[in-house]
Order: structure tokens, then C-alpha cells, then sequence
């Protein structure tokens, strides 16, 4: 169940992201599951590991029954972002799946009103339209 929100730790230890955001008048709570390997279906892709720490900024995700190996952005291309939100333009509440694809955005910093670019999932509100980006902290 990709799209099933993550509640226990176990849960959350099965994700690739997850996060919360306050967004305008409007919220969103995002989360993608990772997927079985696509070879052995034994275990879940993860990143490395080097003696008993996970590798975060590996380009790769490994597996760790057979140790298939796929290009993080090949990899991440295959995952579902699944999304709770709230819409800051009509406060429609909804929830949607999108494919986790990471867009460069300009976000504005306001209290020192300078722009900068940071990676966002976009989608669009179901009832307006709206594009929302949710970014990483
Ligand atoms: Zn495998
Ligand atoms: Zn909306």
C-alpha cells in the first residue's frame, strides 16, 4: 500500500522522504515508500551502507538481499509521492499522487526577501488549479 500514511516508525523507516510543510494559509504532508528490489522482490532498495552507517549522499540505491544496484535518480523516477494537503488559494483539502520527481523552483525567503532555488515536489490543487511546490527544509 504505497499511499498509506506512515504512522509507526516502522512505516516511516520504509520511506525515501517525508515532510511537512506549512504552505500560505494552506499545509501539505508528503511521504514516498520505497520500492522492493526490482530483481529479487526480497527487500526493500536502500541507500549503501559502510560499516553499519547509511551512505545519504550515494547516487545509488542498493539492495540489500542480492545487491542490485540502480542510479538514484533512475530509482527515484519509479516512486509515488503521496500527498495530504491542504490548498493555500481555496483550502480545498485533498489528497494525490504524483510521480517523486524534483523540480528546481525559486523560493523566496521572507524575512530576508532574497530568492534562492531549492528542489520541490509541484502539483496542481484538484479544485483550482493552483500549482503548489512543496520544498525540502
Ligand atoms: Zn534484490
Ligand atoms: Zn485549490
Amino acid at each position: 500500500m504505497p499511499s498509506k500514511k506512515p504512522e509507526t516508525d516502522e512505516e516511516i523507516g520504509k520511506l525515501v522522504y517525508f515532510t511537512k510543510r506549512n504552505i500560505g494559509n494552506g499545509k501539505a504532508f508528503a511521504w514516498v515508500y520505497r520500492l522492493p528490489c526490482p530483481k529479487c522482490k526480497k527487500a526493500l532498495m536502500g541507500k549503501p551502507r559502510e560499516g553499519g552507517k547509511v551512505k545519504i549522499r550515494s547516487k545509488e540505491y542498493v539492495c540489500p538481499e542480492c545487491n542490485y544496484t540502480v542510479e538514484k535518480e533512475e530509482y527515484e523516477g519509479t516512486l509515488t509521492a503521496a500527498i495530504e494537503y491542504t490548498c493555500p488559494q481555496c483550502g480545498n483539502s485533498g489528497f494525490i499522487e504524483v510521480p517523486y520527481h524534483k523540480k528546481k523552483v525559486k523560493v523566496l525567503d521572507e524575512e530576508t526577501g532574497k530568492t534562492s532555488s531549492a528542489d520541490a515536489i509541484v502539483f496542481s490543487c484538484q479544485k483550482c488549479s493552483a500549482k503548489i511546490n512543496i520544498t525540502k527544509k
